[in-house]
């Protein structure tokens, strides 16, 4: 995909989108506008095409500019792979001064074959940032003119910083795997039932609180995009009957132009509590359209449900009316309110960040009449919430660990910094278990005390 300002404005109003088709019903131009320079944007467009593309885990992933760019984004999300560890390796041109001004194409030439020649990765994706697409570096041609000596795909993605925020960054990595991966190779076998899993990246190794379910169900996830993913596996995901978007809106466009192309429907679905995990699996056996799995699906909820609620009804006990405001962004914005919800927990307040028209609907159907919605929250803001609501505890991502604790309530990350698997029926459990552990931790009673010195002496 070569960033033409008309492809990048296809990008920012993807239809696929809800705030797009809210955005042109109210002449609203929000998805248009350019990051604003000194305000903190939450990442740029190379991070976010970073952060899509990564955790497929046996290519490499090399940065074509100054070794800041890598730093800047490298082992930022917990993306677990199941094999190879090659993802994890930082790659970078590590662009100098002079190259900055003699250009910087040999540099990338050669920094490809030495990455196929040392490291043998099954293919090699090539990022641009602001300074090489300033300067104008083809990584384009370089690809193809690498590809062809090396034997490897390499695969250029256009994602300088400067073109916007890191959602859009998201779907230009999107672009990449559509224009130059999906489609480039064919399955040894095909089913009725194979899916791809669309916008999930196995934070924490959360895929694999997924994937038995799917299996017990005869339901094969032909491709995971890109959590724990292999090259190949992404190259054979056109052959899918279905399509199931985990963040609905970061990679929107993939599920879109599948649709299109090769005729692949696709749904939206959250694996964080209870009744999302359900719904879950039964819109896809529904989508894949045969009585048999959406009976097995039924027993297969039944039985999880059951055990579940035995494993969990020790932690309900204990966590059953506890106040929490959650301050997260997406989909996640009435996920975690309804796995909240499903442990007998009150969600005084929640924001709407990054959420979409129909995640705003959901979050006010699951917070009903009473609860809070911020659109944007600071610390500040935060806090007096969290006092105006009397909240327990505060659910958000790591950031915001501070907040909590000049509030002088637990924490819990919720973010992609965390190392715990919150996502399907077991992640529940696991969910659960923190939330007791932070709540009831002896440490908040110190921390809550008067210091010795403001007791009077009786
Ligand atoms: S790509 Fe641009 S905005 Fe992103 S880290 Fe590099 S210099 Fe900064």
């Amino acid at each position: 995909m070569i960033a033409t300002q008309g492809k990048i404005n296809q990008l920012l109003t993807e239809s696929g989108c809800e705030h797009n088709q809210h955005s042109q019903k109210k002449n609203n131009k929000s998805c248009r506008q350019q990051a604003q320079p000194g305000a903190a944007q939450g990442g740029c467009a190379f991070d976010g095409a970073m952060i899509a593309l990564v955790p497929i885990t046996d290519a490499a992933h090399l940065v074509h500019g100054p070794i800041a760019c890598s730093g800047n984004s490298w082992g930022s999300r917990g993306s677990l792979s199941s094999g190879s560890s090659l993802y994890k390796m930082g790659f970078t041109t590590d662009l100098t001064e002079n190259d900055i001004i003699f250009g910087g194409e040999k540099r990338l030439y050669k920094a490809i074959l030495e990455i196929a020649d040392k490291y043998n990765p099954k293919a090699v994706f090539v990022y641009a940032t602001c300074v090489t697409a300033l300067i104008g570096d083809d990584i384009d041609a370089i690809c193809k003119i690498a590809a062809k000596k090396t034997g490897l795909p390499v695969i250029p993605v256009n994602s300088a910083g400067f073109v916007g925020s890191k959602n859009l960054g998201n779907r230009i990595g999107g672009e990449a795997l559509l224009d130059h991966v999906v489609g480039t190779a064919e399955p040894a076998y095909t089913t009725s039932y194979d899916i791809n899993l669309i916008g999930e990246y196995n934070i924490a190794g959360e895929i694999w609180n997924i994937l038995p379910l799917f299996d017990k169900l005869g339901i094969r996830v032909l491709a995971k995009i890109t959590g724990d993913a292999r090259y190949q596996e992404v190259a054979c995901a056109h052959r899918a009957k279905l399509n199931i978007m985990i963040c609905s809106k970061a990679l929107i466009n993939m599920g879109r132009k599948m649709e299109e192309k090769y005729n692949i429907p696709y749904i939206e679905g959250s694996f964080y509590g209870v009744e999302d995990v359900n719904q879950c699996l039964r819109n896809t056996a529904e989508k894949l359209g045969n009585i048999n799995l959406q009976w097995r699906t039924e027993k297969l909820i039944a039985e999880e449900t059951a055990a579940l609620d035995v494993a969990l009804a020790p932690y309900r006990d204990r966590l059953k009316g506890k106040r929490v405001v959650v301050y997260t962004g997406g989909v996640k914005s009435w996920s975690i309110v309804s796995a909240a919800k499903d442990l007998g927990m009150e969600v005084t307040a929640t924001s709407t960040k990054k959420s979409t028209e129909e995640d705003k609907a959901r979050i006010q159907q699951l917070l009903g009449g009473n609860g809070i919605t911020l659109e944007k929250g600071n610390p500040e803001e935060i806090l007096r919430i969290i006092k105006e609501t009397n909240a327990d505890m505060l659910i958000a991502g790591g950031r915001n660990q501070y907040t909590a604790l000049k509030a002088r309530i637990p924490f819990l990350d919720i973010n992609q910094e965390r190392h715990h698997r919150y996502a399907g029926y077991v992640g529940m459990i696991e969910m659960a278990r923190e939330l007791d552990e932070a709540l009831h931790s002896p440490v908040w009673e110190q921390i809550r005390k008067s210091a010795p010195w403001k007791v009077k002496e009786k």
